[in-house]
């Protein structure tokens, strides 16, 4: 697979007004946007940085994956994301290699992209997403 850059850091908060303050006020970033994922029970916001982006992740419901995520490990970095240049390919290679994934094919992220995630025990604890943006 090709992978380009490093697409996005996901960083779990409870509440994405009081997190955004260090990257808006200290690191002098933008909230480019906000956007809530219904189907992840979860608001979304993207602060670029050239090529990449900071994404703060806020549930909006208590039984949502980012909910529990911090219910279990506290507020932080949640995923690591991946570009790839085609995200079907990137699966197809990975099953071919054995890697237990989370997504067998690709879904709709935030943002516009396709995403999907491999199961943490291939990555040593990581939750790592791929994903492609056209
Ligand atoms: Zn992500």
């Amino acid at each position: 697979m090709k992978i380009k850059h490093i697409d996005h850091v996901g960083i779990a908060v409870k509440s994405i007004e009081q997190a955004g303050k260090f990257y808006t006020e200290i690191m002098g970033l933008k909230i480019q946007d906000i956007e809530r994922v219904a189907e992840q029970k979860v608001d979304v916001a993207f602060l670029p940085i050239t090529d990449s982006e900071i994404e703060l992740l806020e549930s909006t419901e208590p039984d949502g994956p980012v909910a529990k995520y911090i219910n279990s490990k506290g507020e932080g970095v949640q995923h690591l994301a991946f570009r790839v240049d085609n995200i079907e390919e990137a699966l197809k290679e990975l099953k071919e290699k054995g890697v237990r994934l989370i997504d067998q094919s690709p879904r709709k992220g935030a943002g516009g992209a396709m995403i999907a995630f491999i199961h943490p025990k291939e990555t040593n604890g990581v939750l790592v997403e791929i994903c492609q943006r056209d």
